[in-house]
């Protein structure tokens, strides 16, 4: 069923495409009808429109706080095409088939870290929604339309049929529906985390995600789970979420979550790094002075567990990097700033391998971290800083100079991103042995022994993080025995001083952050 457009309402902020669009409607003999700043604009453009206020014939007042709250319009928006047409008549309110409006733009102004409660205030906009639901909710006879990427083709159809069909109309009232939706989520997301006369503060007292669905996934986890992937429509570039795949199959949810976790890693170092991520957690990463060293170091770590990995790089990923990979190991998914074209020819040989391009990044993940509970959610800042108010403190009688400190600075920062306990061993910005997950600390560290042994790596000389700090002089017994020189890690125990001086004993410096990485 197409219903036909005779008269159109604009009421926009964002005036991007509305000229044209206002005149094309014009030009299909459909009445516009506008507000202040939006009617003005059409009518300098030489589109014919009549000012809400003279049809209503009540003015625009209060500084346009009450534009189009008026019976006439709401009437028109909201009346039942087929069953209001009495009412409508004997009132004076005819039908209005098409509502376009876009609303105060309340998140680019709380955005802006000098906006003031009175201006976050006097950008909630409330004529607008109230037309949006009217309309959205009276899809049956009205169309609505909240985004000039929308213009095109309510202009086509107006043009071809000179009306919008039921499928159209359903959904672009959704699309208006979830404009609203998200309107008010930033409006109570803003004003429940801020002080009446100050900054935004502390943590909201509503928490209302407004992520928008990016794409719907084969399964979840396991084949028997549904799953899709939303996106944080304020996601900063360069973050995960702005990721372009350039080739290869359709991403699963494993590979996002291993994706995400590697790219983010990759954002932790200065120099050109390679993150090798295997169920969520590193497997091998290395930094050098370029990608391809840094592969072939962070590959060495753990060729097993390599097999089938997720590979980020904070660098451009150039050709001769992409053929070391292509050649000796499956890889799922690698990720860049940027692909070079000679890296994609040689990917593509393999046509399943994923390949995402991450303009901008990485970069430090912002927001809020979430993690839902059995009908809760967790709600934390993101882990950002490394070290604690005091910096790095160096607590035992053997010294740390610059060589060993960049060894640890470089084990600390993987060590963030392994899952809890973590120990990771490393030498010259190369991963020699990772132990993740483990509920002992003194496990996670026997299994980064393991490792280095199977790789063919010596630990002689090489340097140890730990996530959180050594309850026991066990680890450091057992660390001083693999053959670690220097320890990097939290400080804080009850038994710091026994764990200091089994340290001494066995002539390893120890460096303190005084902050704790624990990542679940
Ligand atoms: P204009 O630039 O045309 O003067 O204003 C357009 C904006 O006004 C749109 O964003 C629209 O949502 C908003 N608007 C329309 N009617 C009303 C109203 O009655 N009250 C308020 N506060 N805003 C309105």
């Amino acid at each position: 069923r197409t219903m036909p457009v005779r008269r159109a309402l604009i009421s926009v902020s964002d005036k991007t495409g509305v000229a044209p669009l206002a005149r094309a409607l014009a030009d299909h003999g459909i009445e516009i009808l506008s507000t202040g700043g939006t009617a003005r604009l059409l009518r300098d453009a030489g589109v014919p429109v009549i000012e809400v206020g003279e049809y209503t014939g009540f003015p625009e007042i209060m500084a346009g706080r009450v534009k189009t709250l008026h019976p006439r319009i709401h009437g028109g928006l909201l009346g039942r095409r087929g069953e209001d047409e009495a009412v409508m008549d004997a009132q004076d309110i005819p039908p209005i088939d098409l509502l376009v409006v876009n609303l105060y733009p309340f998140e680019q102004t709380v955005a802006r870290p000098d906006c003031m409660l009175p201006e976050a205030i006097e950008n909630i906009d409330i004529g607008g929604p109230a037309m949006l639901r009217a309309a959205a909710k009276n899809h049956a006879g009205v169309g609505v339309v909240t985004d000039p990427a929308q213009y095109d083709r309510v202009l086509a159809a107006v043009a071809g049929t000179g009306g919008l069909d039921d499928a159209q109309r359903f959904e672009l009232a959704v699309a208006a529906f979830n404009h609203v939706a998200r309107y008010d989520a930033a409006i109570s997301n803003h004003l429940s985390a801020r002080a009446i006369d100050g900054e935004p503060t502390g943590f909201p007292g509503q928490f209302n995600a407004t992520w928008e669905k990016a794409a719907d996934l084969r399964y979840g986890e396991n084949p028997h789970q549904a799953a899709a992937f939303y996106r944080d429509p304020q996601a900063v570039a360069g973050s995960f979420a702005h990721y372009h795949q350039r080739q290869g199959k359709a991403l699963s949810y494993n590979n996002l979550a291993d994706a995400d976790a590697a790219w983010t890693c990759a954002g932790a170092f200065d120099a050109p790094a390679c993150v090798i991520v295997k169920h969520a957690n590193p497997c091998g990463v290395a930094v050098a002075a370029d990608l391809k060293t840094a592969y072939d170091a962070a590959f060495a770590t753990d060729p097993t567990s390599a097999f089938g990995g997720i590979i980020a790089f904070n660098r451009p990923l150039d050709e001769d990097t992409a053929r070391a990979i292509i050649d000796r190991q499956f890889v799922e998914v690698m990720l860049a700033p940027a692909v070079s074209e000679g890296a994609l020819a040689v990917i593509g040989r393999k046509a399943n391998v994923r390949v995402l391009e991450i303009a901008d990044g990485p970069v430090m993940p912002t927001g809020w971290r979430l993690q839902p509970l059995g009908g809760g959610l967790l709600v934390q800042d993101q882990d950002i800083a490394l070290t604690g108010d005091q910096g790095l403190r160096c607590v035992t009688r053997e010294p740390v100079d610059e060589a060993l400190q960049a060894d640890l600075d470089f084990v600390w920062r993987v060590a963030k991103f392994v899952k809890s306990n973590a120990i990771v061993y490393g030498r010259e910005g190369r991963t020699l042995g990772i132990g993740a997950g483990q509920m002992s600390r003194v496990d996670s560290a026997r299994i980064g022994v393991r490792k280095a042994e199977d790789a063919g790596l010596s630990l002689n000389g090489s340097v140890l993080a730990s996530d959180a700090f050594f309850p026991f002089r066990d680890g450091i017994d057992q660390a001083a025995a693999a053959g670690v020189r220097a320890i990097i890690q939290p400080g804080g125990s009850m038994r710091d001083e026994e764990v200091i001086a089994a340290a001494d004993e066995h002539g390893i410096a120890m460096l303190f952050t005084g902050m704790r990485h624990f990542r679940h």
